[in-house]
């Protein structure tokens, strides 16, 4: 008998790699369990459901890493971007559609095809044979997720993202920050200069708290929160507990020295971590907030270093099911502890639609390549679905690893001997070499 590939969750990503396995010729059992069982924010049976934007982002292939994985999508036959294509709506230059008539067409151009089937039920235990794909997104039904718990251990799987910004390394300026760990803390030389460090004195810090109170702030969807604020406090929620907290808490100003002014001792420090192997990118340490991104930008760019800061995310809370993946999954997307269990879309800890919906494509694509014998390796580190996996299969730290949209921050730098292009002939520069990569690794 045929092995048959069973993927859990009709979402972006399950919904893509049940076509592209299927289309590989690979029979597939789509596990999907909605309506029987809802999560708060789906309102659907169908597949594909857009549970809010009803945008898939930028369409710029040229100069934008979203519009960028779009191309890629298509490239490699993607169901999503030629529904998204039949159902698109004016939006500028993004990839708006309507949202009803996408899920219907995804839904049925899977329930049509001849080598999937549908099994309307919730899977509550993570299985340990067969091949399977688990693509079940941030909201993981709970038995399952107590599943993968138990598997892989409590620490590996988060149930909310309480991300601080992150930033692009190469827009801090360091002639007001330094490199220091605090208490020159570390091994190595790489280990004692791993953070970023921008001080402030009295009259910036108070008018950063000043800032941080007046912000508007996103206010929370019911159940999206229970047990949350036990964890890890929003800024601007240690701020309202006192003046002061914030300077006893992640901007306090000890073991650190200003390797630009010795003398000049600073009254609060705002510390940036390494977020990825290549150095490209930082994240603001301890500074998970609920600002609207509007608010973040403007706040987060009167801290002195960063007022040319740009940021590859923005900061958020919300509810969240996601691995620690860089422990977790082999570079084929692959559990390590249950080779047999892939792990797609937002719970590997991507993070949109179009990130997800790429993560399924891949999946998809390696498990049937598998089940045919065939070995398909990833996709270069150059592409955008390349950068992804990347890092999310060991390029990101593991420590503080938080889901992470595409951007160019997570492709090999292409200006790194200092060339002096603008920004967007960079960004052409990285989206050429990408689609040459991508196609290579298509044909090949
Ligand atoms: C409230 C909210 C708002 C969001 N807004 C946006 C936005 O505006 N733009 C954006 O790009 N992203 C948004 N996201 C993120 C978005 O959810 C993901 O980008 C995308 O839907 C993830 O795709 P996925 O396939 O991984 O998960 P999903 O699309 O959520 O698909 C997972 C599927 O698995 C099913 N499932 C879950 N558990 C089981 C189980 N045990 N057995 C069987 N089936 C199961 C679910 O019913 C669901 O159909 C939002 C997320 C949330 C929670």
């Amino acid at each position: 008998m045929a092995r048959v590939l069973h993927i859990v969750g009709a979402g972006m990503a399950g919904s893509e790699a049940a076509w592209q396995a299927a289309e590989m010729g690979v029979p597939v059992v789509l596990h999907e369990m909605r309506p029987r069982v809802e999560t708060f924010a789906h309102r659907t049976g169908l597949f594909a459901e857009m549970v809010c934007s009803n945008s898939f982002r930028s369409d710029d292939d040229e100069r934008n890493a979203v519009g960028l994985l779009h191309w890629e999508m298509r490239a490699a036959g993607g169901l999503l971007m030629e529904m998204a294509a039949a159902h698109r709506l004016p939006a500028g230059g993004a990839l708006a559609v309507d949202r009803d008539a996408f899920a219907e067409s995804v839904t049925a151009r899977l329930r049509e095809h001849p080598l999937v089937s549908v099994s309307e039920e919730e899977v509550t235990t993570l299985p340990s044979d067969g091949d399977w794909i688990v693509a079940t997104g941030p909201l993981t039904s709970s038995a399952l997720a107590e599943s993968i718990r138990a598997v892989t251990g409590a620490a590996s799987l988060a149930f909310f993202d309480a991300i601080a910004p992150i930033v692009h390394a190469d827009s801090i300026d360091m002639s007001v920050a330094w490199r220091q760990s605090r208490y020159d803390k570390g091994e190595t030389e790489d280990e004692r200069t791993a953070y970023i460090n921008c001080p402030m004195n009295r009259a910036q810090y108070e008018a950063f708290i000043d800032a941080l109170l007046a912000a508007e702030k996103t206010v929370f969807h019911e159940g999206e929160t229970a047990g949350y604020f036990d964890g890890c406090l929003p800024i601007e929620v240690m701020a309202e507990r006192g003046r002061e907290t914030l300077r006893h808490g992640p901007m306090k100003p000890v073991g650190l020295t200003n390797a630009h002014d010795p003398q000049e001792k600073a009254y609060a420090v705002v510390q940036l971590r390494r977020d990825n192997k290549l150095g490209t990118l930082y994240n603001i340490v301890g500074f998970q907030t609920k600002m609207k991104y509007g608010a973040q930008t403007a706040v987060f760019r009167t801290i002195p270093g960063l007022q040319n800061a740009s940021f590859a995310r923005l900061g958020g809370i919300h509810r969240n099911t996601f691995l620690n993946s860089p422990t977790l999954l082999d570079a084929q997307m692959r559990l390590k502890l249950r080779p047999n269990i892939r792990f797609a879309g937002q719970v590997t800890g991507v993070e949109g639609y179009v990130e997800s919906a790429a993560m399924g494509l891949l999946a998809g694509r390696m498990a049937a390549a598998e089940i045919l014998g065939r070995e398909l390796p990833p996709p270069p580190p150059e592409t955008a679905m390349g950068a992804l996996v990347t890092h999310i299969t060991g390029g990101a730290e593991a420590k503080t690893f938080q889901p992470m949209n595409v951007n160019f921050g997570l492709f090999p730098p292409i200006d790194a001997k200092g060339g002096r292009r603008g920004r967007k002939d960079r960004y052409k520069a990285y989206t050429d070499r990408a689609k040459a990569a991508f196609a290579e690794w298509l044909g090949a």
